[in-house]
């Protein structure tokens, strides 16, 4: 059965570039009904971040991503975190001292300081390789600190194939003599993802390049132990641009950013999962269980992909029009709330005016701050070239709809009457009055609905409220002129 694993180091919130590693080897397992594992790689407790561990868990669910062993669901291959592992990896570092593919070593700082080589490259120099097994055993006894480190070849070539690189080959003079175990006799990555992705029967590791040219250091470590090698498919980074990652930096770089700039979490997955993979007919918006049917090696990209924001911005629309309205406007309350709406207007009428003119949920503070803002605004706004009017033609306008909102009850019908007849009377196409009085009624060219919803919306007191200061600045900037 085909095991994949996703190994995140709890170290902030999810970056990008790892929810799609996880991603990939959860769709590569799927497809092949095969099992997702989650590890928690924390053995680098000075890159600890408290509360990482939780945000990877709800980082999955959102994302829809479900582990079926991990620290949090159990399984036959636990324990899932590495920290509480420590004894098994010395267990097997020790077995791997006996079989020659590791020893220990007592150098200090100082020693280990003074390595540097005419071009200043520290490397290390198999120095505690030479002690007897006598001497070792005194240290150990004199209670002398110690490192385990990997004994690499020191000639020939170590070469593996990779799923999406093909045939990787590196020379194992290279390969410098890695810790394995540190002081503190915690594992380094370099030994414990071997020691578990052995132990919890990964078939196939799927991780990003930077583990590339390092894969053959492990795969020494797999075979000194008599162990079989996993496959392995390492892929390319997500950049911002040519030369730029994506970094925490730019805002861009986190799964919870895209969330927080109301991104729904499956057309960030949907988008991230073509970012280095294309499925064969180049579909372009998929369900999870359309990309566990279309997922394969085959459209893993070998260069890196970059992230282009309008593309996902784009995908993210196509969803939020196939919500329902209650699901919109569930989503949409949170905003809302935030902008102090909820007891002052009609917040359901507001998500039907926008559920169709969303991009990301975050375009609603911008489409509807005028309901909470309204100052003076620029007159140039009242000019529209294809209607052929501007502000001075806008204030007759205005001060008939002044007059005839006052003598109505506000209703759609009861605005829109009011409004038609002012354009009869003073012989001006209805699209005229209804620009004018939508500008001076929300300080806005464009805004989620016409004249008569934005009036509704507001209601008759702040609507009357507006057109009589937006007049006012009208007749100020006439005074002026
Ligand atoms: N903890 C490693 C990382 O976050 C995992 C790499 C791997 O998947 O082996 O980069």
């Amino acid at each position: 059965m085909i095991r994949t694993r996703f190994a995140p180091s709890p170290t902030g919130f999810m970056h990008i570039g790892n929810l799609r590693t996880a991603l990939y080897a959860y769709l590569f397992a799927k497809k092949h009904k095969g099992k997702f594992i989650l590890r928690i790689e924390d053995t680098d407790r000075e890159r600890y971040v408290e509360g990482a561990v939780d945000a990877i868990y709800a980082t999955l669910r959102k994302a829809g991503i479900f582990h079926d062993e991990g620290p949090d669901v159990g399984g036959g291959y636990g324990p899932y975190i590495q920290s509480q592992r420590k004894d098994i990896y010395m267990e097997y570092a020790l077995k791997l001292i006996e079989r020659g593919g590791a020893y220990y070593c007592f150098c200090d700082k100082e020693r280990l300081g003074s390595l540097a080589d005419e071009k200043g490259v520290k490397r290390y120099d198999k120095h505690c390789l030479k002690l007897s097994k006598k001497e070792v055993q005194d240290k150990l006894d004199a209670g002398e600190e110690f490192v385990i480190r990997q004994n690499m070849p020191t000639e020939g070539l170590s070469s593996y194939e990779d799923m999406v690189f093909g045939k990787i080959t590196v020379p194992n003079d290279e390969l410098e003599d890695n810790i394995l175990i540190k002081v503190d006799g915690m594992p380094t990555y370099n030994f414990a993802n071997v020691v578990d992705d052995h132990l919890m029967g990964i078939t196939h590791v799927i991780r990003g390049t930077e583990y590339l040219s390092s894969t053959p250091k492990y795969n020494l470590i797999y075979e000194a132990m008599g162990w079989q090698t996993p496959n392995y498919m390492h892929l390319p980074p997500i950049m911002k641009d040519q030369k730029r990652k994506l970094s925490k930096r730019y805002g861009d770089a986190n799964f919870e950013d895209f969330l927080n700039k109301g991104y729904l979490p499956h057309a960030i997955v949907n988008y991230i999962a073509l970012l280095g993979w294309s499925p064969k007919d180049n579909q372009e918006k998929l369900s999870m269980q359309e990309l566990i049917d279309a997922f394969d090696i085959d459209g893993i990209s070998k260069s890196p992909s970059i992230f282009d924001e309008q593309k996902m911005k784009w995908l993210n629309a196509q969803y939020i029009r196939e919500l329902t309205l209650e699901e919109f406007h569930d989503i949409a309350l949170s905003y809302y709330q935030k902008m102090d709406l909820v007891d002052k207007f009609d917040t359901l009428k507001l998500s039907q005016l926008l559920h169709g003119r969303c991009e990301v949920f975050s375009d609603i503070y911008n489409s509807v701050d005028f309901l909470t803002e309204f100052g003076d605004f620029d007159l140039g706004l009242y000019y529209h070239k294809r209607m052929k009017t501007d502000f001075k033609a806008a204030k007759p306008l205005i001060e008939e709809a002044l007059k005839a909102l006052k003598e109505i009850e506000f209703t759609t019908d009861s605005i829109m009457d009011a409004l038609t007849r002012i354009s009869e009377k003073m012989g001006v196409k209805k699209g005229q009055t209804m620009y004018s009085v939508r500008v001076a009624l929300t300080g806005r060219a464009s805004t989620p609905g016409g004249a008569i919803e934005m009036a509704e919306l507001l209601g008759k007191d702040e609507s009357l409220r507006r057109l009589k200061k937006s007049l006012e600045m009208i007749k100020k900037a006439e005074h002026k002129l």
